[in-house]
């Protein structure tokens, strides 16, 4: 499907993901980047990945019974980024997000390394000032530079405390930090209340960086990390905070789909977008007539 909307920097893609229409509500965008990628790069293969690994899953999703054609969703394809210096490929992410939330629609963007996500964030907070999010990762990503800088994969969820403060981020899944990463990681672990009390009318943006999975669920990524979850964990978490959560934006991060052979991490990838999809255009549904 090809696209139908003149927007940003975007590169021509062959593909979509399955199921995607000329327009929609929720709209897909890729960002092909992993410079700042301190061990094992690749994630900026990951966009392209899911899109091919979609067509092997069904549209139907039994655990939500309902289907991907039912949801109002467009794929933009991917953004076409400099390398090197992340700061021009940031400013591409913020201005692509920010002209898809002044179309109305929701951005839901595939990674990349997990850097991207500073991007679509700073956009989505010009729109939603109050803005929690809410960040699922095996790693904390608070470090204030790492090997000299500021702006890495290591980093990303600091610049996001620079923006929002600590009160904008809910981490879930982390298992892996520093000492000093853990001090401040800890209090954004424990405020699980926020989404008790706060979050049901808070905006939301949920950044899901895959090594949150088990390396045995899913080992094609930058930076894997023992002791994850299983998948449906994961789905299980994802499905319960779409449902009950105003979310005003999403992505899906860090898959690097050729350290897996096999390909199922580019499959389990897909599927996560999939169910995340079909979970946010079902509410869509539900809550506009
Ligand atoms: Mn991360
Ligand atoms: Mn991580």
């Amino acid at each position: 499907m090809s696209n139908t909307l003149g927007w940003g920097n975007l590169k021509y893609t062959m593909n979509t993901y399955m199921a995607a229409q000329p327009d929609g509500r929720i709209c897909l965008f890729g960002a092909p980047f992993d410079s700042t990628a301190s061990f094992r790069p690749g994630s900026r293969f990951g966009p392209n990945a899911i899109r091919e690994a979609s067509y092997g899953l069904e549209t139907f999703s039994p655990a939500l019974n309902s289907d991907l054609e039912d949801c109002s969703f467009m794929d933009k394809g991917d953004l076409e980024l400099p390398f090197g210096d992340p700061s021009p490929a940031l400013t591409l992410i913020e201005e692509l997000t920010g002209e898809i939330l002044s179309h109305g629609k929701t951005p839901f963007l595939l990674g990349g390394e997990h850097l991207v996500s500073l991007g679509t964030i700073s956009a989505v907070k010009k729109k939603f000032p109050d803005l929690l999010v809410i960040h699922l990762d095996a790693h904390a990503d608070l470090r204030d530079d790492y090997l000299g800088m500021k702006l890495s994969h290591a980093t990303v969820m600091r610049r996001v405390m620079d923006l929002l403060g600590p009160e904008g981020i809910l981490q879930i899944g982390v298992r892996s930090c520093t000492k000093q990463e853990h001090e401040i990681a800890v209090k954004l672990q424990s405020i699980p209340e926020q989404i008790a009390l706060g979050a049901g009318i808070r905006p939301c943006y949920l950044t899901c960086d895959l090594d949150i999975l088990d390396p045995s669920v899913l080992p094609g990524t930058g930076t894997p990390e023992p002791g994850g979850l299983m998948f449906h964990e994961l789905i299980t978490i994802l499905i319960s905070l779409i449902s009950r959560l105003h979310i005003v934006g999403l992505d899906v991060v860090e898959l690097a789909p050729q350290l897996d052979a096999s390909g199922i991490s580019a499959v389990t990838a897909a599927k996560v977008v999939r169910e995340c999809l079909i979970a946010l255009g079902r509410k869509n549904a539900v809550h506009t007539p």
